[in-house]
């Protein structure tokens, strides 16, 4: 009997590569037009965008064994560019090495030799905020995530401008919502299982478009393997008897199956559980979770706005963060921007006129010269990830789930990578086994 993947997304494609290979059947339905999910890349009306822009972590070790084990070349597909750029607009600016074996000079005094950045009073003031943090996320993360980056940074006396140059990029930079909405779990829960990893920590960029280069090559290994992938294919309800889920109904009719993973985002997940399991106890944090959007502007350019391909930073403007691509990952333009917008909310709905007036103008605050805009397109998630604002981080499910027949997979699920690539396929790995013992 069949596995029925929701979703092919990294968790649904991890769940169905996993499977595969151990011998199962394995249907995989995805309401896209193309895979990936947040890890794709298409063509919209002309201009070739992405879901976001991506990095690739040094320390992530499920998704690159995931990735060679379905035959990417990794030295193929990832540009190591093991440095990331924060620009503010009070002028200070600084280039922070991200690969301590690979660039140790600019990883431990990249801090130090920028300009106006960080001094030596503002990294110092940083030691009791991690030494609190680190050791609050194992012993009373219920506390830890109950206040925010900033409530924690002003109580252990970071200083002003270390929160402002540090602290906002790695929070509104990463996950988009400002540190002042940030759950201090969710920071130092991200921090703490790369910390024994930090020797191989590394910054990548994707050559190419993510479903060209990653997502649509793992779809292929499944297809290698006898799986099916079939884009386009939104399943419309999970189909229950005898309090066991036995398929799922999609525009052509009932789709029986042995188990479901369902590997959608978190929006997608609340909505096809409400009708079927809305009043099992089991499930009702998870779907009272709230979520938070992300916002992309991507711009087709006259010519390269940044020297360097680089992942880069604008604390204080709504470019939280944004990398020039043109060399690396969309090398048919003269230029090619990439930028996610915080605090997302606002932009969700947006006219994408306004929102590029917007972004141009705090890129003349970052003292970018952004030249001529040739074409832009505005891509968002409207409900994709759980909240990582306080009050929230108890809501994550496990995979395995109470109900025979159904297993939870994607990047809400608990695993130790939050809402990230590694995450979404540890989660999707997990669920599969737990098919596979069933
Ligand atoms: C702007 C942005 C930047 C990011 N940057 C990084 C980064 O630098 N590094 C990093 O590690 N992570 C990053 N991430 C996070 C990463 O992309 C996600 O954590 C990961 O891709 C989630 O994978 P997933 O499979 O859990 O979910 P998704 O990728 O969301 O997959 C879910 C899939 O389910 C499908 N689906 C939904 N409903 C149905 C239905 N009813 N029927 C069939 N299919 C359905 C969706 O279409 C989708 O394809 C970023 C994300 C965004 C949006």
């Amino acid at each position: 009997m069949t596995t029925v993947i929701v979703g092919a997304g990294l968790a649904g494609l991890a769940a169905g590569h996993r499977l595969v290979t151990g011998g199962r059947e394995v249907v995989v339905l995805e309401a896209g037009p193309v895979v990936g999910g947040r890890c794709a890349s298409w063509v919209e009306q002309g201009m070739p965008v992405e879901s976001g822009l991506h990095r690739f972590i040094g320390a992530y070790t499920a998704l690159p064994a995931l990735m060679r084990d379905c035959g990417i070349d990794l030295d193929k597909v990832i540009w190591w560019e093991d440095e990331a750029e924060v620009r503010a607009v009070d002028g200070a600016r600084g280039v922070l090495g991200g690969a301590p074996l690979h660039k140790p000079v600019r990883t431990l005094v990249g801090p130090l030799v920028s300009r106006g950045l960080l001094g030596p009073l503002d990294l110092a003031s940083l030691v009791p905020f991690f030494t609190v943090g680190l050791a609050a996320v194992r012993t009373r993360p219920r506390w830890l995530d109950s206040v925010t980056v900033t409530e924690l940074a002003t109580r252990t006396r970071v200083t002003a401008r270390a929160q402002a140059h540090l602290l906002e990029p790695f929070t509104a930079g990463l996950f988009f919502v400002p540190p002042e909405r940030y759950s201090a779990y969710n920071f130092f829960g991200l921090v703490a299982p790369a910390l024994p990893h930090l020797h191989r920590q590394r910054i990548g960029a994707f050559l190419g478009g993510m479903t060209d280069v990653m997502t649509g090559p793992i779809a292929a290994a499944i297809e290698r393997h006898g799986g099916a992938v079939t884009t386009g294919s939104p399943v419309r309800s999970l189909e229950l008897r005898d309090d066991r889920v036995v398929g799922v109904v999609t525009d052509l009719g009932l789709v029986e199956a042995e188990h479901v993973i369902l590997a959608t985002e978190l929006g997608a997940a609340q909505e096809l559980l409400r009708p079927v399991l809305g009043e099992h106890p089991w499930f009702r944090a998870m779907l009272e979770a709230p979520s938070t959007p992300s916002a992309t502007l991507q711009l087709e350019l006259d010519r390269p706005v940044l020297p360097t391909d680089r992942a880069t930073f604008g604390p204080g403007t709504c470019m939280a963060s944004f990398a020039e691509q043109s060399r690396s990952t969309f090398t048919h333009a003269d230029g090619r921007l990439s930028v996610i917008l915080q605090p997302p909310e606002p932009f969700i709905d947006a006219v994408p006129a306004e929102v590029l007036a917007q972004v141009l103008a705090d890129a003349r605050r970052l003292g970018l010269d952004v030249g001529e805009v040739r074409d832009h397109r505005l891509v968002n998630h409207p409900h994709d990830f759980l909240s990582l604002e306080p009050g929230h981080a108890h809501r994550r499910p496990d995979q395995r789930t109470p109900v025979p027949g159904l297993t939870l997979a994607g990047d809400y699920t608990r695993q130790p990578w939050l809402s990230s690539m590694e995450g979404a396929v540890i989660s999707g790995h997990r669920a599969a086994d737990v098919a596979l013992a069933g």
